[in-house]
């Protein structure tokens, strides 16, 4: 197996960004990433845009590498929607696999701290994910344990009243 192998294992969330520079500071990793994205989808109607509006960096936290804390400089960008009657004028990539709206954290990082959260709650939760390198507070774990949705639960009638056929 090669570096570019094992690197391509390792961060596999990272397959459709390209990373520009790796600095180590302390007990931190900061990559800073682009897209080389050249057309979206409106989130709004769907029309797919190639009109580039601007870019931005985002500062996602991803799972921790080697003990270490793993912060991703991302720079994303804002496209026009060509739909006139769409009451979205403008949106932001999102990169599958890594983003999601608004997010501050890679799916991978909030995967694992919603598995923290709904295993341990929100204080002793805060605890573990600080030894974890991904420190979060415990309230942001119990507002991720409230935003999951409810367990599906099968209906099923009274086995009282069930009969044997
Ligand atoms: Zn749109």
């Amino acid at each position: 197996m090669s570096i570019k192998e094992l690197l391509a294992g390792l961060f596999p969330h990272l397959a459709r960004v390209c990373v520009d520079q790796v600095i180590c500071s302390g007990a931190t990793i900061r990559l800073r990433a682009r897209t080389g994205t050249t057309e979206a989808a409106c989130p709004g109607c769907g029309v797919r845009s190639r009109r580039l509006h601007s870019h931005y960096e985002r500062r996602l936290s991803d799972t921790a590498v080697g003990g270490q804390e793993l912060l991703i400089h991302l720079r994303v960008h804002r496209f026009l929607c060509r739909n006139d009657s769409c009451a979205k004028k403008t949106f932001v990539e999102q990169v599958p696999g890594l983003t999601v709206r608004y997010g501050r954290r890679s799916l991978g990082a909030s995967a694992a701290l919603q598995a923290i959260s709904l295993a341990l709650g929100g204080r002793a939760g805060a605890r573990l994910a600080g030894h974890l390198a991904a420190s979060v507070s415990r309230m942001t774990l119990i507002r991720m344990l409230r935003r999951l949705p409810d367990p599906v639960v099968e209906a099923e009638g009274p086995r009282a009243f069930r009969t044997a056929d």
